[in-house]
């Protein structure tokens, strides 16, 4: 299925393009190439060109001047061998494409000229009209999108693999204050980053039984025959790093039916019939499921997975074969990185490959499986688990469940010689779980499989060790890492906070931007009152988008000198969205009461998607609308209290969010956030968090200064003993005269029009057994939120504070954590891609 075409002789240099029309980087030139797709590419005249048209006419303009700097880094591991990250992923949360190449180019000035010259005000016309694809949930698919852009910005040989979801996460709208999921259909209309190669798809198969047989040489042999199958187109984005010719690629597959038809089925006049198979194996990518950390155990799932993992792993030993390397190589050449337990089936999938396929003895397979794979934990929550039933597991994967039985034979002997006679850790260990119904434990096998385990924040990477997985951390101590998260500056300061990105560019020079450590400069300024007013001047510009937009968004009217306190992420009960919630209706009272002397006036934002099976979050949005109606609807509150449930929470309402935000609550039940990636965008843009010692806010708050974090709550230790000693939450409530009335409050119906069924559930859930401990943090982050009040009245202060938290939160660079992947675990160089020939 492979075949390479010729280069075309005509080009100056193999892989150049000089074409001015399709290379130059000055106005003129983009111009023409806007000029020319509007005619060629879209069939439109320049005089009638929408919106639309002039964005994608742009988009394919600027992705022609992708195309050598991609050519050419794909050429220069061709041509030399050199290890290449295979980062895996289920989901790639990308953002919108436009903006970021033009700023990884260098050319957003010349765009902004070019695209005047068709009458168009401004660039961000036409960057508002690019749709996302919504690829992912929430914090993993994002940090899987910034590490594609920090490995290509590291000049790192790098390629993503993962699925292309015809239907991402669903579309939020709120009504009546709940939430509606819409289905998201991003390709509607094309999407012009994206490049199919078909002739590079891959065959997959499902179900069907193993068989033994001798080969030609009388070798004992298994093999799998399937009894369905299911091709892999690849559908290729390229991933342009900061002003460097490296151009990575993310490949994601999309599945396509075997055969458009069963003949024997149409034949015998079963129309229906024989459609259905093409139905059934292009579901596979048909959407992505929108669970955030909790475990569906849906076949098609595990379907999604084995799909997507098999297609890249085949792709990659075939780019090993095509470049006539060794297969046995595989691990000099390729270092594979699973993003949580999705794409563990790798573990048993590659053994497969190389075992069935290319015939290697066992004990090879397996340590190039075990050299070439490393696993990246991403929760300890026990629901978010990924098990699998063993009846469907081997029921889709026969093969795959007999190599999983003979990897954890051998890998339970090693245990048995490590702790001998003792049954129970050997059952507590095994990938399978044989406590009631038998499961696959994908999490085990990873582990198991990979020489690398990393979590994501130093707390997390502890609580593996010290909770999760004590035994196998005992048998393998050097296995466990961390890699603490990061979040890319280019998408999360340069593009979407452009005052504070010119300003420090004046400041420190623009460097800053490949090199967040140089931030510290800024500290020499925390005493420099001008500067501390130009630094809140340019945090009131984002302010003041972001009114506008809530504005046009929900019908508010929010007053951008109030302090914007923001909590934006996917809804989720130990996120505790209630928690904050609960504190603006005990705000709401003090100001009712007369009682509210030196609060703060606010605006408190909330933004995120519940999982639609997700009862609890899905209340928990009906109860901050509820609170924000009434909050909103009483002049007791104007310039004092505002609330705004912002719709439809993404990557492109992300950017416009974090920039704009004073203060970023980060509140989380400690132990249960396995790092949080939003708390580090918030800080890099001078907001202060409020927060528990949970995830990375730990690091950001040792990083920031004590003296500039809002820390409250009980630490994940104490919430331990609370949950050994029978935590009650009732004592809680009576202690605490505020939150006895809030919740009266609640009770009586007064943010559910009277209604006193409405938000039952949850409040049985806080006052019964409290899960996340909402209860037992609420008076001590009360007192914190009055610390944020205080702090708020003394502007200068306040913006010092900011300064410091942007200047001192350059760690949080997915730089940084890339290259500790990199140099740690992976193993893997830079390499720099040059471009012979003149390109501009
Ligand atoms: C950063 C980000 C997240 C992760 O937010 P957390 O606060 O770390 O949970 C989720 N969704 C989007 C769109 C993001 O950009």
């Amino acid at each position: 299925m492979s075949s390479s075409q010729p280069i075309d002789l005509r080009l100056p240099t193999p892989g150049c393009y000089a074409d001015p029309i399709k290379a130059g980087i000055d106005a003129d030139a983009v111009f023409d190439g806007m000029t020319e797709h509007l005619f060629f590419t879209l069939g439109k005249l320049a005089t009638s060109a929408s919106l639309r048209d002039l964005y994608m006419a742009l988009s394919y303009a600027v992705r022609d001047r992708l195309m050598t700097r991609y050519l050419a880094s794909q050429e220069a591991i061709r041509a030399k061998p050199h290890k290449t990250v295979a980062y895996f992923s289920a989901e790639f949360l990308i953002g919108p494409q436009l903006n970021n190449n033009l700023l990884n180019l260098g050319i957003q000035e010349e765009a902004e000229e070019a695209v005047k010259r068709f009458g168009i005000e401004s660039l961000n016309d036409i960057l508002e009209v690019e749709e996302e694809p919504g690829l992912g949930n929430g914090g993993l698919g994002r940090l899987a999108a910034c590490y594609m852009e920090s490995l290509a910005s590291l000049q790192v040989p790098a390629i993503g693999y993962g699925i292309r979801y015809e239907f991402g996460i669903f579309n939020q709208i709120i009504r009546d204050g709940w939430q509606i999921e819409v289905t998201d259909k991003w390709l509607k209309g094309g999407w012009p980053w994206e490049l199919p190669q078909p002739d590079e798809s891959c065959f997959v198969g499902f179900g069907g039984r193993t068989e033994n047989y001798i080969d030609d040489q009388g070798n004992y042999r298994s093999r799998w025959i399937p009894s369905e199958h299911a091709i892999g187109v690849p559908h290729d984005i390229p991933i342009l790093g900061y002003r460097v010719n490296n151009c990575d690629r993310l490949r994601l597959w999309r599945a396509d039916a075997t055969e458009s038809f069963d003949f024997y089925a149409f034949n015998i006049g079963d129309y229906y019939g024989a459609v259905e198979e093409k139905v059934a194996s292009e579901t596979i990518s048909k959407v992505l499921y929108p669970n955030d950390g909790t475990d569906e155990g849906r076949r098609l799932r595990l379907k999604q997975q084995h799909f997507f993992v098999s297609c890249s792993l085949q792709d990659m030993i075939r780019s090993l074969e095509t470049r006539n390397i060794p297969v046995e190589q595989f691990s000099e050449n390729w270092t594979v990185q699973l993003n949580d337990t999705h794409p563990a089936i790798a573990v048993a999938e590659l053994m497969r490959l190389l075992i069935d396929n290319h015939h290697f003895e066992w004990d090879q397979a397996w340590d190039i499986t075990n050299r070439s794979v490393a696993y990246t934990n991403h929760t300890l929550l026990p629901e978010a688990l990924e098990k699998w039933d063993l009846n469907l597991f081997k029921s889709l994967l026969p093969r795959h469940l007999e190599l999983i039985y003979e990897i954890n034979k051998r890998f339970l002997q090693q245990v048995r010689l490590r702790y001998p006679g003792n049954d129970l850790i050997l059952r507590k260990l095994s990938i399978i779980d044989e406590e009631g119904s038998k499961a696959v434990r994908m999490a085990h096998l990873a582990t198991i499989g990979a020489h690398n385990v990393n979590g994501v924040a130093a707390l997390h990477s502890d609580l593996i060790k010290r909770q999760l997985m004590p035994e196998f951390a005992d048998l393998w101590p050097e296995k466990f890492t961390n890699v603490t998260n990061g979040v890319t500056p280019r998408r999360w300061v340069a593009l979407s906070n452009p005052e504070l990105a010119s300003l420090l560019d004046q400041e420190i020079g623009s460097n800053w931007i490949t090199n967040m450590d140089l931030l510290t400069q800024l500290e020499e300024k925390e005493n420099d009152s001008n500067f501390l007013d130009v630094f809140g001047a340019t945090k009131l510009l984002g302010k003041r988008k972001l009114a506008g937009y809530i504005h046009r968004q929900t019908g508010i009217l929010v007053d951008p000198s109030t302090l914007f306190d923001v909590q934006v992420k996917r809804i989720h009960q130990y996120k505790r969205q209630h928690l904050n919630a609960l504190q603006i209706i005990a705000q709401y009272l003090r100001i009712k009461n007369g009682t509210a002397h030196s609060i703060a006036p606010r605006t408190v934002i909330f933004g995120g998607k519940a999982a639609p099976g997700y009862l609890m979050a899905k209340l928990m949005i009906r109860f901050i609308n509820g609170i924000a109606e009434v909050v909103n609807a009483d002049p007791d509150m104007d310039g004092k209290l505002r609330v705004v449930f912002l719709p439809d929470y993404n990557v492109k309402l992300g950017e416009q969010v974090y920039s704009a935000t004073d203060l970023s609550e980060q509140i989380s039940t400690a132990g249960k956030e396995a790092s949080g990636t939003g708390n580090m965008k918030f800080a890099m843009n001078g907001a202060l968090t409020i927060g528990t010692l949970d995830g990375a806010n730990v690091e950001i708050r040792d990083r920031v200064g004590k003296e500039n974090f809002f820390l409250f709550g009980k630490t994940e230790s104490e919430i331990m003993k609370l949950r050994k000693n029978g935590y009650d939450p009732k004592q809680y409530i009576e202690k605490s005269p505020e939150l006895s009335e809030a919740i009266r409050l609640i009770e009586l119906g007064h943010f559910s029009n009277g209604d006193n069924e409405l938000f039952r559930p949850l409040l049985n859930s806080l006052t019964g057994y409290d899960p996340f401990f909402v209860m037992a943090d609420f008076d001590d982050y009360l007192l914190a939120q009055d610390r944020v009040s205080k702090a708020w009245q003394n502007h200068k202060e306040w913006n010092r504070m900011a300064l410091l938290n942007t200047a001192r939160s350059g760690f949080f660079s997915s730089d940084r954590s890339i290259r500790e992947y990199c140099s740690s675990i992976w193993k893997v160089n830079p390499l720099e891609v040059e471009i012979t020939c003149n390109i501009n």
